[in-house]
């Protein structure tokens, strides 16, 4: 049996990732800490570096009880007991700012983040136990959705601040380029958008180590969304734009701490892989719209997995990235029916 690594041309350097709740030493300081995910991917990593007798902590965890319970024994045994100089988080998603807020406040420690991210964190958790907005029903209408997936977007609205705790009044920011002394390292920021708006990555040029968090993943491709609030977004312009920045930025052989998945070398390798990805998934699309079509039609050309109920949102989302992009690029044309469905079809 052919390993099927060996497909994906990245080298894994730590077979053993560590169990959840524990951490590993990766390079002198800097340590590999797995939390739990009540979904698909199981786990994500988070990071752990010394901080002069003090530590600084990347992304944090879902806020839910497992997570919470695992926290006290990591910061007790695993950092010593010793303070957290700063908490980091690379982009707001609920698995990496989840429990932000709940370690602040526990732990005096002060968060950082890119503004973008938290400004839009804070406004995603203020949206908590709301009714879904009119715009929403209308854009997921749009795209095809069938009446039970438009009562089940409705009834699922506002549930982003069950799995984030609220964040801190004041953060500092993390911005493109700005360098962090943590440790005896420095550490630079690497900003990435498209699958989130400003996702911060932090590069270590003496070590040659990139925490990638969601940007660099080994084995699957972020999901890169459009969403009601901006209708018209292009992520996946901003994706590309970024996967081509990083492989400019990076040296080939940097080690790459990923959230998910296992730390690698290879990430020249894997962002032409992702680039690649989606230029297929751009033709295959193309080609589709040949026939006027709706944003949840083109799921078979994207996405290899099926599409269900659990993750009909990112895959409307994504779809909707591929087509606003082909949209943009002048390739096709819309045009909304009488029942508010928007169709795709190829530019005449
Ligand atoms: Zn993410």
């Amino acid at each position: 049996m052919p390993n099927p690594d060996s497909f994906l041309c990245v080298q894994y350097e730590y077979d053993a990732p560590p169990e959840i709740g524990k951490s590993v030493e990766i390079i002198p300081g800097l340590r590999w800490l797995r939390m739990p995910l009540p979904f698909l991917l199981g786990h994500i990593n988070l990071w752990l570096l010394e901080d002069e007798g003090s530590w600084a902590i990347v992304d944090t965890g879902l806020f839910t009880q497992a997570t919470r319970d695992l926290w006290p024994a990591v910061l007790s045994v695993q950092m010593r007991g010793e303070p957290i100089s700063r908490v980091l988080v690379t982009h707001l998603h609920p698995d990496h700012a989840g429990c932000a807020g709940w370690l602040h406040d526990r732990c005096k420690a002060p968060l950082w983040m890119s503004r973008e991210e938290y400004l839009l964190c804070r406004t995603l958790v203020a949206d908590t136990g709301k009714p879904a907005p009119p715009e929403g029903i209308e854009f997921y209408a749009a795209a095809g959705f069938p009446e039970s997936a438009l009562n089940r977007y409705k009834k699922e609205f506002g549930s982003f601040g069950k799995y984030v705790a609220p964040l801190p009044q004041s953060y500092h920011r993390l911005k493109e380029g700005m360098t962090l002394a943590i440790g005896q390292r420095k550490w630079q920021v690497i900003i990435g958008r498209g699958h989130s708006v400003e996702h911060a990555c932090l590069y270590c040029e003496a070590s040659n180590t990139l925490i990638s968090g969601d940007q660099i993943l080994p084995t699957i491709s972020s999901n890169v969304s459009v969403y009601p609030t901006e209708p018209a977004a292009n992520p996946l312009a901003d994706w590309l734009d970024s996967l081509r920045m990083l492989k400019e930025r990076l040296p080939p052989d940097v080690l790459v701490l990923p959230a998910h998945g296992k730390p690698f070398r290879g990430a020249h390798v894997r962002l032409e892989q992702l680039t690649v990805e989606h230029l297929d998934g751009l033709h295959k699309l193309y080609e589709l719209c040949r026939e006027p079509i709706r944003a949840i039609d083109t799921f078979p050309a994207l996405f290899k997995s099926e599409i269900n109920r659990g993750n009909l949102i990112m895959a409307a989302g994504e779809a909707i990235a591929h087509l606003n992009y082909l949209q943009q690029q002048g390739d096709l044309q819309s045009w909304k029916d009488d029942g508010g469905v928007l169709w795709y079809r190829i530019r005449n």
